[in-house]
């Protein structure tokens, strides 16, 4: 049994540069500047099977085999992954719905599933040899790469908006970050991170610029197979900003089918969710674009969805076509009333991102779209307690 079946990088475009080799330095493809992907040999990987998952310890590195390490290196983890995946009964009965469903990633390390691409990013930092890492933030990727550089014992540089929440910046120097405020959004931090870094050398942890920020993200998709006993929800609603999430399910969906551990043709229908202040994805889907540009004066309290342009935005937008999924808007009022309906009735702790997919819910039952009798996972990205002043 191998430990590793990663062979290479790869352009997400189709320009054809590559294969790029695993332990190179690179970040975006070096021909058309869009992200690269980890690959795998998926072929030889078909020898490894589910089943020696189950002494496995319950976090995002029982899926190491298809992780974008080599064999040998030793991932940088706090134990994050394997959350639960909540049966909303309440919730799903006050919506009317048979089997709703959460994936409550609020118990990851620093209170937000940035910890799945932050573990697996540093873990290959680390690998390279790195001793800086850098990355602009809206704030969660922010506190989950400082947790994570200091135990991997590195130095770890953050670029963060001004008006960011108190609690994200106080976070990062907790972990001993060093925090640079940015007076603009995600979009100004990560130009500004970028010409600071260069001179440096410092190692880019940013989406989509690090193959382990979707690679992370991705084992969300092993995850709810192997919780649901191999077999996929129908919907899955997903508040979107970067698209990791996204992206990295449906890979993960289309490696399992590829190693035999899902049947094909079983795929969920992938729902983006955006608020009406930021919502280039859904704009773009609507006008039947390929790519979705730089949405203008971007603005929400949902700090994570607050992303004008994504870098990957072809790569959403041909996750939703293909899977037959849409793409839905929500007010900030709306989306808060739903960080404290999921309090109130299931108990859970949600972001202002996680109310943002159970406002997109109620749009989609509304519509007709999602049905009664259908099986519905509802990501809540991340925790309640950085937010506690919009509840006030
Ligand atoms: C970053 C973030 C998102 C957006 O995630 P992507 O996978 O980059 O689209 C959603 N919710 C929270 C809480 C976040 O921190």
């Amino acid at each position: 049994m191998a430990d590793s079946y990663f062979t290479h990088l790869e352009c997400s475009s189709g320009c054809g540069a590559g294969p790029f080799d695993p332990r190179g330095l690179h970040f975006l493809c070096p021909s058309c500047k869009l992200p690269m992907l980890a690959r795998y040999d998926l072929t030889a990987a078909r020898a490894w099977k589910r089943e020696s998952l189950a002494g496995r310890a319950p976090n995002m590195w029982r899926y190491r085999e298809l992780m974008p390490l080599l064999a040998g290196d030793a991932p940088v983890t706090l134990g994050e992954g394997f959350t639960p995946l909540i049966h909303a009964t309440r919730l799903g009965a006050s919506l009317g719905l048979d089997r709703l469903l959460i994936k409550d990633e609020s118990l990851n390390p620093t209170n937000s599933f940035k910890a799945r691409g932050l573990s697996a990013a540093i873990s290959r930092a680390k690998a390279l040899h790195a001793e800086t890492v850098y990355l602009p933030t809206a704030g969660n990727a922010g506190n989950a790469a400082a947790a994570y550089a200091s135990a991997a014992g590195m130095k770890c540089e953050v670029f963060i908006p001004r008006d960011a929440k108190q609690p994200f910046v106080d976070e990062c120097r907790l972990y001993g970050a060093n925090v640079t405020l940015i007076d603009g959004l995600i979009t100004d931090a990560g130009r500004i991170a970028t010409e600071t870094a260069k001179p440096h050398g410092w190692y880019e942890v940013a989406t989509f610029r690090e193959v382990g920020r979707c690679e992370g993200k991705k084992t969300m998709g092993y995850e709810l197979a192997e919780q649901l006993n191999w077999t996929l929800p129908d919907w899955i609603v997903y508040p979107t900003g970067g698209g990791t999430g996204m992206v990295g399910m449906w890979k993960a969906f289309a490696e399992m089918e590829a190693i035999g551990w899902l049947a094909a043709g079983q795929r969920p229908k992938m729902v983006t969710v955006q608020p009406e202040g930021c919502q280039p994805i859904v704009s773009a889907l609507e006008r039947g674009e390929q790519t979705a540009g730089t949405w203008q004066n971007a603005h929400s309290v949902a700090d994570g969805l607050r992303v004008p342009r994504a870098i990957a935005d072809f790569l959403i937008l041909k996750t939703i076509r293909e899977s037959d999924g849409t793409a839905v808007s929500v007010t900030d009022t709306q989306l808060v009333d739903d960080m404290k309906t999921m309090g109130r009735l299931e108990g859970v702790s949600a972001s202002p991102e996680g109310g943002a997919s159970l406002s997109a819910l109620r749009q989609l039952i509304a519509d007709g779209r999602i049905k009664k009798h259908e099986t519905i996972v509802l990501f809540n990205t991340g925790g309640a307690l950085k937010y506690l002043d919009l509840l006030r």
